[in-house]
């Protein structure tokens, strides 16, 4: 045997290629940024798509050929016919919905065969269980977070107790069985659910059959397509604000949402990405409950929601809506080393007399804050101080260079951009792929 060339081997196993193109995508505020369009936009000239967090609870708004449409599971670059779309470990999958969007994809002409879509066998499936339990906690409870109820959290709960069931046990049947065996031994409720629940036990095991031959080592494909040199966009399902670590404990979600939780998801080294890009909104929306400083109970709060088309694509929720916080944003930006901005959605502030950002809260204890505050508690006692700039009336013209901003817009983008710290490169004026200014056009 040829002795074995120490550092060539270590400089095949993790050595970047020269060319590393490896982009996160991290939403930069409490989710429903835009991402998906972006995602979309961003894949066009890319070689895969990787979800790296996050279940069925997300839903991603893109247009193709003019039409709507939602995924919730599937990434956003699926539509591409040259990409690779991977699930990747960190994520948890609803099989039976999964199986319903492949279906509606394929409905759209997009051709699906496993080597276009990498299901990670170590990703965790939600159970009609989990489901259950996360309704009975959502109900019971008088301070309830505002979770879709679609078994996220009790997923990710089992996955971190270690009684979860991943993708890869998941489509083998024996081991499937043996899950379902330990879980009616273990929890006294799960025997009498299997029965009363038949119907969604029998469609959540009917699933298995259709995803197993989508199911692989996807972190090891991702890794070899990273050395390999391709171009590979690392997508959030949720908002940096609802990370698990780092959001606003406890509204936010069960995984980790940042630039830092797609590494630990894939099993990618961090010296690996080469480009933070995040997706923020001229102003901010939130779904569910917990702080939200700037938010506006009034008829401007009314009007950007009506306008904006503010409701949950997962659960059709209103969302509630406020002015950009720039506070929360610069501290996004910071957590997640964000080098460029997308400031979404600008067309919607459009005709307001005036257009206001958060630079600073004011607590009734704590006086003046210039940090976001790690307490949820003390982020729902302050009151936000203002920046307030002059509105624009003309309408944002929908593609070109950023130049063509009404003089107001572009010093409310220069003057976000100053505040946060990262650069605001593009900005969204419509809901369409081309629907966007950028900077250096
Ligand atoms: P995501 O979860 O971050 O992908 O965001 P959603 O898809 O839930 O919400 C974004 C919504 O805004 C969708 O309906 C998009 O079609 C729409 N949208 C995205 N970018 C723009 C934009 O620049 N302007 C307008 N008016 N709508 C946009």
């Amino acid at each position: 045997m040829e002795p074995r060339d120490d550092n060539h081997f270590r400089q095949e196993r993790i050595g970047m290629a020269a060319s590393t193109q490896v982009t996160v995508l991290v939403g930069a505020q409490w989710g429903d940024e835009g991402k998906g369009k972006w995602i979309d936009v961003l894949a066009a000239d890319g070689d895969l798509v990787v979800r790296y967090q996050g279940g069925n609870n997300a839903g991603h708004t893109l247009y193709v050929a003019g039409q709507k449409v939602v995924l919730h599971q599937l990434p956003s670059g699926i539509f591409h016919p040259r990409q690779t779309s991977a699930l990747a470990a960190g994520v948890v999958i609803n099989p039976a919905q999964l199986v319903a969007e492949m279906h509606k994809v394929r409905d759209q002409d997009v051709h699906l065969t496993p080597a276009r879509l990498w299901l990670s066998g170590r990703a965790h499936v939600i159970t009609p269980w989990h489901i259950h339990v996360d309704e009975q906690r959502e109900s019971r409870s008088k301070s309830a977070i505002g979770t879709t109820k679609r078994g996220i959290g009790p997923t990710y709960g089992d996955k971190a107790a270690r009684s979860g069931l991943r993708v890869g046990d998941y489509v083998d049947a024996a081991a499937r069985a043996r899950w379902i065996q330990r879980m009616t031994e273990v929890e006294p409720e799960f025997g009498p659910l299997l029965q009363r629940s038949a119907t969604a036990w029998a469609a959540f095991e009917a699933a298995a059959n259709a995803l197993q031959p989508f199911v692989c080592d996807a972190e090891s494909l991702i890794r070899t397509a990273v050395r390999a040199g391709k171009k590979v966009l690392l997508e959030g399902a949720q908002g940096a604000l609802l990370d698990l670590d780092h959001g606003t404990y406890p509204f936010v979600t069960s995984s980790s949402t940042g630039a830092g939780g797609a590494c630990q998801s894939i099993g990618l080294p961090p010296r690996h990405i080469n480009r933070v890009i995040g997706i923020a909104k001229g102003y901010v929306t939130r779904v569910g409950s917990g702080p939200f400083p700037t938010e506006l109970q009034d008829d401007i709060g009314a009007l950007l929601a009506a306008k904006g088309q503010e409701f949950g694509a997962t659960t059709g929720r209103p969302r509630r809506v406020g002015w950009l916080d720039g506070v929360a944003l610069r501290y996004v930006v910071e957590v997640n080393g964000l080098d460029t901005l997308v400031l979404n959605k600008m067309d919607i502030l459009t005709g307001l007399a005036e257009v206001k950002m958060c630079t600073a809260y004011r607590h009734p204890r704590l006086g003046l804050l210039t940090e976001l505050p790690w307490s949820s508690d003390v982020l729902s006692a302050c009151e936000p101080v203002y920046q307030t700039f002059p509105g624009w009336s003309t309408e944002i013209p929908k593609s070109g260079s950023m130049d063509l901003l009404p003089p107001e817009a572009k010093a409310f983008v220069a003057a976000a951009a100053a505040f946060c710290g990262a650069e605001i490169a593009m900005v969204g004026t419509g809901p369409g792929p081309g629907d966007a200014l950028y900077k250096n056009r």
